[in-house]
């Protein structure tokens, strides 16, 4: 089995009931989910006059590869009616894959470990909730030790 390490999120309509939707669809769509963190809120990253984000993060149990989890991902995206805009811009639901097991993968579609990853409290925090000592498999440190050292001024919050 394969561990694919998850984060969802989204800033746009109902957003409890989007990430609700969208852990429905990972359950059945790609495997079980074995942990999940709380949902935390934390103020928009990058482009700051939109709504707030709630995320959330999964450890799922896969026997799907990384691609085929990716497209599956972009998929159950793409069935909740988002609609790819602005980069950084306000979003339905994101589906992203932060590691799997631990491999790293440079492709033109996917890169994992996800890049900026260690730069953001909002994929840190929730993370660190559910795998703490899961060791960064290109910084060689913990989902801990890179949240101490982030110095992203955005909170992120326990709902
Ligand atoms: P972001 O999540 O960075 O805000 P998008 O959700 O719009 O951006 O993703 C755009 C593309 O990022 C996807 O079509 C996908 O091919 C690519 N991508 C690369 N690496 C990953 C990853 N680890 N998880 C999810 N998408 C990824
Ligand atoms: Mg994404």
């Amino acid at each position: 089995m394969n561990k694919a390490y998850l984060l969802i999120g989204g800033n746009m309509g109902d957003r409890l009931a989007n990430l609700q939707n969208a852990q429905t669809s990972i359950q059945s769509q790609i495997g079980s989910i074995i942990l999940s963190s709380s949902i935390y809120e934390t103020a928009a990253w990058g482009l700051e006059d939109q709504p707030s984000f709630l995320n959330q993060a999964f450890i799922v149990e896969t026997t799907f590869t990384a691609h085929e989890v990716l497209k599956k991902l972009l998929a159950i995206e793409q069935s909740m009616g988002r609609i790819r805009q602005q980069p950084l811009g306000p979003r339905t639901i994101d589906l992203d894959i932060i590691f799997f097991n631990d491999q790293i993968i440079h492709t033109e579609d996917l890169t994992i470990p996800h890049p900026q990853m260690q730069k953001r409290n909002f994929v840190l925090t929730p993370l660190n909730e559910i795998a703490p000592e899961f060791i960064h498999p290109e910084l060689k440190q913990t989902i801990n030790q890179l949240l101490i050292d982030c110095s992203d001024p955005l909170l992120c919050i326990k709902k």
